[in-house]
C-alpha cells in the first residue's frame, strides 16, 4: 500500500436537516467529526463544505472527497431531482465542489453510500451480492451485484422506496401514491400506530404516548412490542408484513446472499428484525428450497452514510 492509498478520506453526508463530514482511514474508523446545519441553498452548501474542507483536508492529508445525499443522482455527481431537498433540481454539485476543493470528490446517492459502507466495512463485508435497504423518514435502497454498487444506466437504481406498491394507497412524499416508502418508511410505522391508537386497539401504545394519540410515534410501538404487549407486537407485525413484502420482492429479482437493514428504524433490533424475517420467508419464492437468505442490522449505525460515502472516494484514486 502506497502512502497515497493509506491517506484518509472525507465522507459527507447531506440530510435534510444535517451536514455530517468526517475524516475515514482505509479501515473505516472515523479520525475526525464535525456536524452542521444542512444550508438550503447550493451556494451556502459549496461554502460551508468548503470552510470545513479548509480545515480538515491539509490537517489529515486527505486524498479524496465523497458526498452522499438523498435523490437522483447522475454518473457525473449532478443531482437531477431530490424530492426531500427543494434546493436540488439539476444541480451539478460534483462539478461545484470540484472547482472548491482541492481532493478530487465524487456524490452518489446516500443509499448507495450507506450500502457500499455496509460492504466494505459493515453487516454486508465479505458478501458480492447484497441489498442494504434504509427504513428511516423514507426508504432507500442499495443494490451491491457482482461486489460492486449497481447503478443503472443513468446511476438512478435501487430507488427502492419509489416502487408503486398499491396504486391506491397512501400519498408518497414524490407525489405518486402507493409508493413502497409510503407505507414501509419509519414515518409510515408512526402512522399506523397513531391510527391504532385514534381506533382505541392500542392501549400499551397510547399509554406511552401520556395518552395522547396524536403524539403517538413508531418508537412507542416497538417499546410497547418489546415489553410483550400485544396492541405493540400487532402493530409491529402488521408493518412488518409489508416490509417483508418489498424485501421478498427484492430477493426474488437480485437473489442476494443477505439483507442488511439500516435506517433509523434498525434501532428497533429484533422487535422489528423477527417480524420481518417471519413475513419475509412467507413471500420468498420457493423459501424452502432455497439457501438461507439472512436478514441482520446494519454495523455502521447512523455513520453508514458518511463512512460510505469516504469509501467511494477512496476507489477514486489509487
Ligand atoms: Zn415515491
Amino acid at each position: 500500500m502506497t502512502a497515497a492509498s493509506a491517506a484518509p478520506t472525507l465522507g459527507i453526508d447531506l440530510g435534510g436537516t444535517n451536514l455530517r463530514i468526517g475524516v475515514v482511514d482505509a479501515a473505516g474508523a472515523i479520525l475526525a467529526e464535525v456536524r452542521d446545519p444542512a444550508p438550503s441553498e447550493v451556494d451556502a452548501l459549496v461554502h460551508a463544505i468548503g470552510a470545513q474542507a479548509d480545515d480538515l483536508v491539509p490537517a489529515h492529508g486527505v486524498r479524496a472527497v465523497g458526498v452522499g445525499t438523498a435523490g437522483l443522482i447522475d454518473h457525473d455527481g449532478a443531482v437531477r431531482y431530490a424530492p426531500n431537498l427543494p434546493m436540488f433540481v439539476d444541480v451539478p454539485l460534483r462539478a461545484l465542489l470540484a472547482e472548491r476543493l482541492t481532493p478530487p470528490v465524487v456524490v452518489d446517492n446516500d443509499a448507495n453510500a450507506a450500502a457500499w459502507g455496509e460492504h466494505c466495512h459493515g453487516a454486508a463485508r465479505g458478501t458480492s451480492h447484497a441489498l442494504v435497504i434504509t427504513l428511516g423518514t423514507g426508504v432507500g435502497g442499495g443494490v451491491i451485484a457482482d461486489g460492486r454498487l449497481f447503478r443503472g444506466a443513468h446511476g438512478f437504481a435501487a430507488e427502492v422506496g419509489h416502487w408503486q406498491f398499491d396504486p391506491h394507497g397512501p400519498d408518497c412524499a414524490c407525489g405518486e401514491v402507493g409508493h413502497w416508502e409510503a407505507v414501509a418508511s419509519g414515518s409510515a410505522l408512526g402512522r399506523l400506530a397513531r391510527a391504532r391508537a385514534e381506533q382505541g386497539t392500542a392501549p400499551g401504545v397510547l399509554a406511552r404516548a401520556g395518552g395522547d394519540a396524536a403524539a403517538v410515534r413508531g418508537e412507542h410501538a416497538g417499546e410497547s412490542a418489546a415489553a410483550g404487549e400485544a396492541d405493540g407486537i400487532a402493530i409491529l407485525g402488521e408493518f412488518a408484513e409489508v416490509v417483508a413484502l418489498g424485501f421478498a420482492g427484492l430477493a426474488n429479482i437480485v437473489d442476494p446472499e443477505l439483507i442488511v437493514v439500516s435506517g433509523g428504524l434498525v434501532e428497533l433490533g429484533d422487535v422489528l428484525l423477527d417480524p420481518l424475517r417471519a413475513a419475509f420467508l412467507g413471500h420468498l419464492e420457493g423459501s424452502a428450497h432455497r439457501p438461507p437468505v439472512p436478514i441482520v442490522a446494519a454495523e455502521l449505525g447512523d455513520a453508514s452514510g458518511m463512512v460510505g460515502a469516504a469509501a467511494l472516494a477512496r476507489d477514486l484514486t489509487p
